[in-house]
Order: C-alpha cells, then sequence, then structure tokens
C-alpha cells in the first residue's frame, strides 16, 4: 500500500488548510499548525493549519446565515444531497479506509468498517428524510385539532474523539443535515487529516448542488481556540460532543449555563458476563475482540469479565491461550491482530495504570509492556486477574486492559457487581438461560445504554439508538429515533370552529 498515493487520491498535501466552509477552504489568521503523526510507525504525515477564535467567529457567522436558507429545503431534497455524499464514499472507502487504519491506528478492516458505518448511515438519512414524522392527537376541544411537527434547529456543532474519527461525525452531520440544520465539526486534534478527506469529498457534492458555503463546517483547532468558543456560544444550537467524562462534564456544565442543549457520548467501562449457563466458545472469542480490538480504544472496549466461578479456570486458560496467539503490529497488514495505540502518551497511561492496579491488589498474568514494533505506539493486550474491587477497575483506562474477577451465586450478584460503576454504556450477558437472560434486560437488569445477550459489548449497528446512562452521558446517536434531538417539537392547535372554548372546561364570559 503506497500511502502517498492514497493522500494524493484524497487530497492531501504536506501542509493542508484546515478551515473549510464546505465549499472553500479558508486560511488560517494564525501561525499555529498541528503535525500529525502515524502511530503505526512514528512518521510526520502532514501537517495542518490550526484555526483562532477569529477563524471560529467567521465560520459560525457562516453557519448562521445558511442554517436560515436551508432549513426551507424540503427534508427529502435535504436526504438526496446525503444520498450522494454516500456515493462518493462508497468511491473512496478503500483510501479512505486506510487513512484511517494509518492515523488512528485501527486495523484496515476496521477503518474500512468506519467508512462503511458512514455509507450506511447515508442510507440509513436518505429513507429518514422522509419519515420525520409528528404525531396527531384528539383535542378535549370541539371542533379543534392538534399535532406536533419538528423543525429545524439552526446551528449543531460536532466535537468528536480520535478512536472513531470520521464515523461519531457521520453519524451527527447526516442526520443534522437531513433534519435541516447547518453543522461545525471540530474533530480531535489527534486525527486532522482523516477530517480534512471527508470534507475533501463532501465539498464535490456540495459544489454540484450548488449548496451555498457554510452549510456543512470543518474547523481544526485546538480547545481553547474553537472547542469552548463553540460550546459556550449561543448561536450554537446543539453541542453534540463525544469524547472523555472529564470534557462532558466540562461541556455539559457550559453549555446548561446558557440553557443549551448538549447531547454527551462519553466513557464507558463495559463489563461481560459469563454465566454458569454461557456457551464458552461464543464468549471466549467476544471476549478476545471486545479487550483488544482497536487495541482497546472503543467507547464499547470489553474492561471487565465477570465469570462464573464454575468457568472461571477454563475461560482465563483460554484467554491466556487466545492472548499469546495475537499477533501485534501494523494495522495495515490483514495477519495482524492489534494495532497500536494512538500516541506514546496512552503507552505511558498503560504503563502508569498498571503500576496502580498492582498496587491495589489486581495480578497482572499477562502482557502490560510496551513492544517496540517499527518505531509505533505498539503494547501487549494485558489480563488482570481481580479477587476483590478496587479503585482502578471502576475507571475507564482506555488501553488494552481486561480484569477477570469471579462471582459466585445467581446472575443478581454479577448484574450487581457490572452495575457497581459510574459508566453505563454497553453490556453483555452469555448465557442460555431464559430467567438469567430475561433477568439481565428487566428493569432491575444492567443499567446500560446497550445491553446484549450471547454477542460482546464491542460494536453496534446503525440502525439502534446508540449512546449510555450515568457518566456516559445519556445522549442517544445514530438510528432509532436518535433524530429527534437534532429538531426543535412544536405543538399545534387549530380551531376550525365558530366558538372558543377553552381548555380544562374553563369559562370566561364577556
Ligand atoms: P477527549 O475528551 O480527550 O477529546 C474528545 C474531543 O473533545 C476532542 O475533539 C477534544 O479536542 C475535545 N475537547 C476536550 N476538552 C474540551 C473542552 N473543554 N471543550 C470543548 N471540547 C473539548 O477524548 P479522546 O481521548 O479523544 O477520546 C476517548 C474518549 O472518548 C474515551 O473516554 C471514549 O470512551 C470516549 N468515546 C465515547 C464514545 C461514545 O459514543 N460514548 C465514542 C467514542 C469515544
Amino acid at each position: 500500500m503506497n500511502i502517498n498515493e492514497i493522500l494524493e487520491r484524497l487530497g492531501l498535501h504536506a501542509k493542508n488548510k484546515g478551515i473549510s466552509t464546505g465549499t472553500e477552504w479558508l486560511f488560517s489568521s494564525g501561525k499555529d499548525c498541528y503535525e500529525s503523526y502515524s502511530p503505526v510507525n512514528g512518521k510526520l504525515i502532514g501537517f495542518v493549519e490550526a484555526a483562532t477564535k477569529n477563524d471560529y467567529e467567521k465560520v459560525i457567522v457562516k453557519a448562521k446565515e445558511t442554517s436560515l436558507y436551508w432549513r426551507k429545503i424540503p427534508a427529502p431534497l435535504r436526504g438526496a444531497l446525503i444520498r450522494e455524499y454516500g456515493e462518493v464514499l462508497r468511491q473512496y472507502k478503500d483510501d479512505l479506509g486506510a487513512l484511517v487504519s494509518y492515523e488512528m491506528g485501527k486495523s484496515l478492516q476496521e477503518g474500512k468498517g468506519e467508512v462503511q458505518e458512514m455509507i450506511d448511515i447515508c442510507e440509513f438519512c436518505t429513507g429518514l428524510s422522509r419519515q420525520l414524522h409528528g404525531l396527531t392527537m384528539h383535542s378535549e376541544r370541539p371542533e379543534h385539532r392538534m399535532y406536533e411537527q419538528w423543525h429545524p434547529l439552526g446551528v449543531v456543532g460536532i466535537i468528536s474523539a480520535f478512536n472513531f474519527p470520521i464515523a461519531v461525525w457521520a453519524w451527527n452531520f447526516t442526520i443534522a443535515t437531513i433534519c435541516g440544520n447547518a453543522t461545525i465539526w471540530k474533530p480531535s486534534e489527534k486525527t486532522p487529516l482523516t477530517a480534512l478527506a471527508c470534507f475533501n469529498l463532501l465539498s464535490k457534492v456540495l459544489k454540484k448542488n450548488k449548496i451555498p458555503e457554510g452549510l456543512c463546517n470543518l474547523i481544526i483547532g485546538s480547545v481553547e481556540n474553537v472547542g469552548i468558543p463553540l460550546v459556550d456560544d449561543r448561536r450554537v444550537d446543539l453541542v453534540s460532543a463525544t469524547g472523555s467524562t472529564r470534557m462532558g462534564k466540562i461541556v455539559a456544565t457550559r453549555v446548561a449555563a446558557r440553557l443549551g442543549k448538549s447531547l454527551l457520548e462519553l466513557g464507558g467501562n463495559n463489563a461481560l458476563i459469563v454465566s454458569e449457563h454461557a456457551n464458552i466458545k461464543l464468549a471466549i472469542p467476544a471476549l478476545v475482540f471486545g479487550a483488544v480490538g482497536t487495541c482497546g480504544q472503543r467507547c464499547t472496549s470489553t474492561r471487565r469479565a465477570l465469570i462464573h466461578e464454575t468457568h472461571f479456570k477454563t475461560v482465563k486458560n483460554a484467554l491466556l491461550k487466545a492472548y499469546k496467539s495475537l499477533s501485534i503490529g501494523s494495522p495495515l497488514d490483514e495477519k495482524n491482530n492489534v494495532g497500536p495505540l494512538i500516541d506514546k502518551d496512552a503507552v505511558n497511561t498503560m504503563q502508569q495504570a498498571l503500576k496502580k492496579i498492582k498496587q491495589e491488589g489486581g495480578e497482572i498474568i499477562y502482557g502490560g509492556e510496551p513492544l517496540d514494533n517499527e518505531g509505533g505506539c505498539y503494547v501487549k493486550p494485558a489480563l488482570v486477574i481481580l479477587e476483590k474491587i478496587i479503585p482502578m477497575m471502576k475507571e475507564e483506562t482506555f488501553v488494552p486492559i481486561l480484569y477477570l474477577m469471579p462471582y459466585s451465586g445467581s446472575v443478581e450478584e454479577a448484574i450487581k457487581l457490572q452495575n457497581d460503576v459510574d459508566q453505563g454504556l454497553s453490556s453483555a450477558l452469555f448465557s442460555n438461560n431464559f430467567i438469567e437472560t430475561e433477568t439481565f434486560l428487566s428493569h432491575s437488569g444492567s443499567d446500560c445504554g446497550i445491553a446484549n445477550i450471547n454477542i460482546g459489548t464491542s460494536g453496534a449497528e446503525i440502525g439502534g439508538a446508540f449512546g449510555g446512562e450515568k457518566d456516559t452521558g445519556g445522549g442517544r446517536e445514530s438510528g432509532s429515533d436518535a433524530w429527534k434531538a437534532y429538531m426543535r417539537r412544536q405543538t399545534n392547535t387549530l380551531n376550525f370552529g365558530d366558538s372558543l372554548p377553552f381548555a380544562q372546561g374553563i369559562l370566561f364570559d364577556l
């Protein structure tokens, strides 16, 4: 694979502008640049100009202006635009997938999978653009009619994390656009080039359809110059932020201070329960993929394995065998199972976390050490046995560390352990026992936004609403009726009679 040819086909250069209003690329008014290094081999991929506060101001003004135009375009026509973008993504799936893999470090399969997810959400949105339904209600007053409508919000700000550098933006941007909004995207500073590539492809579609500047905007910049101004800006009608719980708490507080709307997709601490009635053959690959896939850098990665004591030894031995056979190296080589962490800081975070885990009483039975492969940020995924809950187990450490913990007694015991953390994103139970599976999915079962039976915690389809509870932020994105967060609801009551009855039977005679 020739990365330079891929960069060229995606319209990327050694030095790139980092601000787009959809159809135009703008120079930054500052002098700072981001350098994007590949975690695969430590090589510099390219420079991107960093935006200033003034640049942000230019972008928000354009976005607000264009949102007034776009809200009048019929939703099915907005959907047709998104369908065309999906077609362009199809043509560039291999190139864009390879760049995701090279800049972020996930496997080529997962990089292409991320682009496929974008294509899928474009298709979903094409249909959804004809289904932004409101309800009708029966009025209590004679000759009156009540119904509700959904109107665009205006401008949606999208803040995204490094680990899904483009799919999370696509979930937000496609739905926000068909709902009649303009968008401003602030991607992670760690993965700016994949964002630029998405906009190079998008601008072809926007130009062809003569869409005015400012409908879809991209701005690469720091938290100080772009993140905070966007969060604090009353002209931004919804802030959709994906990232750590630490970031979410800041964003939620600042948006709430101006009584704005936020949609939060934050950290997880996902458990997989292996019950005494589990099919172990299914549970082992689910655990391994969940814990080491994307090198443990998915919000849905499996971090805790809660294993019934009858199976503990078998599962531990099977995991040890699987971990020893993992091939770690360049994610661009499809023979490898595990790629790098995002950067050297993440490698250090893992080392510090393991030290703390040991101090708190955890037993590291495999892995954890950094590997000096090809100048990249590689580590050996770690397995840790815990006999009791330790403080580190309650934190999301965004690296491949899997805690193994035995439980005894009923599935309720395991559910209690699973729910005993601050986060509430994804959860899974492996069991062929109907009473156990129904208990897990009942009101007193898993407290997570995602609860699976006999499949792992990691990975989700675009058709369902994605998100979680508690410190995960409570937001829902992607499928089902998640689109409602990107619109405002209006209740309408119409009188077609010749009298004026008041609600609740109130009499008011003049
Ligand atoms: P991060 O919180 O460091 O950064 C995420 C984004 O927020 C970046 O664009 C960053 O620049 C921006 N940001 C940070 N502080 C900000 C502030 N004060 N104001 C405005 N913007 C700010 O997260 P990360 O390291 O990029 O990603 C990993 C985290 O994201 C993990 O916790 C993971 O679980 C979470 N995540 C959650 C989901 C989900 O859907 N729940 C999906 C992907 C990642």
